[in-house]
């Protein structure tokens, strides 16, 4: 059991959804049994084919429903929440607050915010750095204002987590009024991850977050390298948008940016195809030509397939980099944490990656390192000087934590 929720709670039943582009995923996590009631997903929403996954008490349903918006998706969600057989809530009243994960925060917003009025209309206002994201976060959270409409809620921001990073880090080398004007700068994103992965690793060391040198490597269909000393973000990889840093499933991550004017001039291609290419069609899928899902780009590796073989040494070699780039900026290291999809889950890309940091006190445990998957471990060498761990994150836990200690706040005021 994680120890970041230090407060009574009674009862407290918090709903926590995350909006995307077409799905919700939502988690009713109980706080006082510190356990998560139900979870789902609703996919392809204003598409063909729309459905709910939906599991509660060990049970899962998936139905295909027409879902044309956001709202209607929640609609579902609620129907299932409260459903005789699937659901866990006699009335929509039992929830306590609803907590949600918002990508962009821009400088305004540094740590959770209780949602109101004003809020949304600067979230609004956040969207043309996150266009891909923040009008959705937004959309989720109108939705559920008009279900709830009495129940606090809660944002709960992506790039918070990041506010400290040291002004050398976040700005980019560009002329300065275009940070004074426009907000250029590094944002960095994935913060609530990283923020319990480095909570849950102190605690998994026994050590205080005060003391620890910390690289997290949160590894999904997007990708940041975070390095964290004394429990603050120091720097991290992703940048003004999600499109930065590392290589990913379906992004670039960071490129010459003379290749885009090179596309422009010589593949004739306007600025909004090469936005579609750089976020949709690059990355893992566009290397290996096969899928952005490194399960089937390793079966291909396997079956000799060269492109699948070079997209996996672009992607770790990559990882690799980062790591000793952001050692060298903590000025020493103390713990490398593996997360999200492939970070948890794929033994053999954490060795690739892990390969040849021999040299700065990294030594893998292949036997260790084979039987983690998908479980909190560490594997590293006892000898390892740096500790290797894999830690799963739980974005949703940390959200509803945060979310919990402000409508306490209320209570109390
Ligand atoms: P998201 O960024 O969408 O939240 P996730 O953290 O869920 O992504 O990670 C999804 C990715 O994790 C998949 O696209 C796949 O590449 C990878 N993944 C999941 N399970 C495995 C596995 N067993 N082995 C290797 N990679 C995996």
């Amino acid at each position: 059991m994680i120890c970041i929720a230090n407060a009574v709670i009674d009862c407290m039943k918090i709903l926590v959804l995350n909006c995307g582009s077409s799905s919700i995923k939502y988690q009713l996590i109980d706080m006082d049994k510190d356990e998560a009631l139900a979870r789902g997903l609703i996919a392809k929403i204003g598409e063909h084919g729309s459905y709910i996954r939906h599991r509660a008490g060990g049970r899962e349903v998936v139905k295909e429903i027409p879902i044309e918006n956001h709202a209607r998706g929640l609609e579902v969600m609620m129907e299932y929440l409260l459903h005789p057989e699937f659901g866990v809530l006699k009335d929509p009243s039992e929830v306590s607050a609803v907590g949600h994960r918002v990508v962009h925060g821009g400088s305004v917003f540094v740590k959770p915010t209780l949602i109101t009025e004003e809020v949304i209309k600067k979230l609004k206002e956040y969207s043309y750095l996150a266009p891909l994201h923040n009008p959705h976060n937004v959309a989720g959270i109108e939705a559920a204002k008009k279900i709830f409409p009495n129940v606090p809620q809660v944002a709960v921001f992506d790039t918070a987590f990041h506010q400290t990073l040291p002004e050398k880090a976040y700005m980019y080398p560009l002329p300065y009024e275009f940070y004074e004007k426009y907000g250029v700068r590094k944002y960095g994103f994935h913060g609530i991850s990283c923020d319990y992965v480095s909570r849950r690793a102190s605690e998994f060391l026994g050590k205080s977050r005060d003391d620890l040198k910390v690289i997290i490597c949160h590894l999904g269909n997007g990708v940041t390298v975070c390095a964290v000393d004394g429990g603050k973000s120091i720097d991290t990889s992703m940048g003004l948008t999600p499109l930065g840093g590392l290589m990913m499933g379906t992004r670039c991550g960071d490129l010459d940016p003379g290749v885009i004017f090179y596309l422009a001039k010589n593949a004739d291609l306007n600025l909004d195809q090469i936005n579609e290419i750089l976020n949709n069609k690059s990355g893992l899928l566009g290397v290996s030509g096969v899928s952005n899902d490194v399960r089937e780009i390793l079966e291909e590796a396997k079956k000799g397939n060269k492109r699948c073989i070079l997209a996996i040494e672009m992607f770790t070699y990559r990882v690799k980099k980062w790591i000793g780039a952001y050692a060298a900026a903590l000025g020493g290291l103390d713990a490398v944490v593996f997360t999200a999809g492939i970070g948890e889950n794929s033994p053999k890309i954490r060795s690739m990656i892990c390969a040849g940091l021999e040299f700065m006190g990294v030594e893998l445990d292949e036997e260790r390192n084979e039987k983690a998957v998908g479980i909190e471990a560490e594997i590293s060498k006892p000898s390892s000087r740096v500790k290797v761990l894999v830690i799963p994150t739980n974005e949703e836990k940390l959200i509803a934590v945060e979310t919990m200690k402000i409508t306490k706040n209320l209570e109390g005021s």
